[in-house]
């Protein structure tokens, strides 16, 4: 950890202010730099820090030992329920109570539609990168023979639903 939290460590400018990208992360560009939407390209001081996404509770209790989970996003993007008697101890540098982890590699909604190959219903499918799909609810995968089972129906829901970032979150710098 270092003492600059508000000021670049860079260019010792004063960092903006927080903001959220749709992936979920956080961070806090440079005032010295700035996104050109034209060159996309940093202009500028180009440091970002990025910011740890407060956990939050969920109504839901952990299976090991029945104390509530908290949803918590990582720095990358991806989502995690955790059990909040869980905890990292960073003399011993190990982890402390509870170790009940599940990662959310998405979300799933049923849909009242109908699949158009098998007539059962769809589900709706939501990335972590926030992409979404319909597909199957029949569909699934086999883990001994590693094979797709059941219908194959999948279909990606149009980019126009997804309306393009002009912050260029792809452009900025990998995360240290
Ligand atoms: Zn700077
Ligand atoms: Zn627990
Ligand atoms: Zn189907």
């Amino acid at each position: 950890m270092s003492d600059f939290s508000d000021v670049c460590p860079k260019c010792s400018s004063p960092l903006g202010d927080p903001i959220e990208t749709k992936t979920g992360k956080k961070l806090q560009r440079c005032s010295m730099g700035s996104w050109n939407p034209q060159t996309k390209q940093n202009e500028g001081c180009g440091f970002v820090k990025w910011l740890l996404v407060e956990p939050k509770e969920l109504d839901e209790k952990c299976p090991k030992c029945d104390s509530a989970l908290i949803l918590q996003t990582t720095r990358f993007g991806k989502k995690m329920k955790k059990c909040s008697r869980g905890g990292w101890d960073k003399e011993t540098k190990q982890a402390t109570g509870c170790d009940y982890v599940e990662w959310i590699n998405g979300i799933i909604e049923t849909l009242e539609e109908k699949c158009p190959d098998c007539s059962e219903s769809l589900i709706l499918f939501t990335t972590s990168s926030g992409k979404k799909m319909k597909k199957c609810s029949t569909a699934g995968w086999d883990r001994e023979k590693r094979v797709a089972t059941g219908c194959t129906y999948i279909q990606w829901l149009k980019p126009g639903e997804e309306p393009k970032s002009s912050a260029g979150e792809e452009f900025l710098p990998p995360e240290e």
